[in-house]
């Protein structure tokens, strides 16, 4: 039996052959037999030690979140690339490769106003929109940043609602505003004293915030739980996957259809070799080349630049401890639960772990 068995209050349940004493009165009057029908409050959960610690380590981490701002997650000196809504969508991918970067918060300078985030998202829209319309290159070609709402409406795709928040604000807020909205960033947008105009000072992604957790909250370590007994943080089961040789449109339109943000690559055992990122889909398309669409996964994944840093995996063994621990030292953005064999068992990505560490039990907080 494991530790976890022993804490379990379900293994302490009588057998099923035990036959409890009745306590029952010889006959039922009618006040007793309508308290008894009273509807029960339901029983508080008897948590095990190691359930209490894990609680108390997301409480610590909620804790921590909202006596600090978003301003407090920015580094000393950072750079930030906006673009303007007037630019070529081309030009916008060659700007984004020639920075590292993979999304830019834009500008309409023609009212002087913040016009929502670039984002991968967009350029897969494009990209859709080139897979129905083959006949129209030369226009998807000459597609501007401010034509990009257009283009979601013309393949059918629901806005995506951009949402900001002042960077004064408790960091707690941004991370409920990511999760309801379910934006993986969120721009930081302040007033400013002069102009009276909105000004974006800068973006932050979950992986920052969590990155800025596991960097400060020790009490991380608290929780201990394997994500095994975390059945929900995390998915494990109707996982989308491909192929080296799946045409790599297919898994664009799962990454859409899904609403995800990578597909784990398997070979034919079910083996994780790789996984293909939304991310990836830039490296296929700069400079406009849109032929690159016929591709298979693994030739689409050589196009990769050198400094990818690899694919993260993890065990329904490991603790959340590990996973904020990993954060911490390294630029992972998802983990590949796999079992010993390296088959895969699910999915880890960073809002399952921020939705987690945000909400569960939050019911029984106040
Ligand atoms: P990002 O990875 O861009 O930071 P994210 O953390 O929201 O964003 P997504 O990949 O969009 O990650 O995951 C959204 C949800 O879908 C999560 O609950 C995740 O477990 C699940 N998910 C992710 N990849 C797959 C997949 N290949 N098949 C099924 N479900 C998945």
């Amino acid at each position: 039996m494991s530790a976890s068995d022993a804490a379990d209050p379900a293994h302490s349940n009588p057998p099923a052959s035990h036959v409890a004493p009745t306590h029952q009165p010889a006959f039922v009057t009618p006040r007793t037999y309508l308290e008894g029908a009273r509807p029960m409050a339901p029983p508080t959960p008897i948590l095990s030690a190691l359930d209490r610690e894990q609680m108390e380590g997301l409480r610590a981490i909620r804790a921590f979140l909202k006596v600090r701002t978003s301003y407090d997650v920015l580094p000393l000196s950072y750079r930030l690339i906006i673009l303007d809504t007037s630019l070529l969508v081309k030009k916008s991918l060659n700007i984004l490769n020639q920075n590292g970067i993979v999304s830019a918060p834009l500008w309409d300078s023609q009212s002087s106003t913040f016009a929502g985030l670039l984002t991968t998202s967009d350029y897969i829209n494009v990209i859709q929109y080139y897979w129905q319309n083959p006949d129209a290159l030369a226009r998807v070609d000459q597609f501007r940043l401010d034509s990009l709402r257009d283009i979601e409406k013309a393949i059918g795709v629901a806005p995506i609602e951009t949402v900001s928040i002042h960077p004064d604000r408790p960091l707690y807020e941004a991370c409920r505003k990511m999760l309801s909205s379910r934006a993986r960033r969120i721009p930081l947008v302040d007033i400013d004293d002069e102009t009276r105009r909105h000004m974006v000072v800068s973006v932050i992604t979950q992986y920052r915030i969590l990155k800025f957790v596991a960097v400060n909250v020790k009490d991380t370590q608290r929780l201990r739980k394997p994500l095994r007994d975390l059945p929900n943080v995390g998915t494990y089961s109707n996982l989308a996957t491909a192929h080296m040789d799946t045409p790599v449109m297919d898994v664009i339109h799962m990454l859409v259809k899904k609403n995800i943000s990578s597909v784990p690559i398997l070979d034919k055992d079910g083996t994780v070799i790789n996984v293909f990122e939304a991310v990836d889909v830039i490296a296929i398309i700069k400079g406009g080349v849109y032929d690159d669409l016929a591709l298979s996964v693994g030739e689409a994944l050589l196009k990769r630049s050198d400094d990818f840093p690899g694919i993260y995996t993890c065990s329904i063994y490991d603790q959340l401890a590990t996973i904020y621990d990993t954060i911490r030292k390294s630029r992972v953005h998802r983990f590949v639960v796999i079992d010993e064999q390296s088959k895969l068992k699910g999915v880890l990505t960073l809002s399952d772990i921020l939705n987690y560490t945000l909400l569960e039990g939050e019911e029984n907080e106040y």
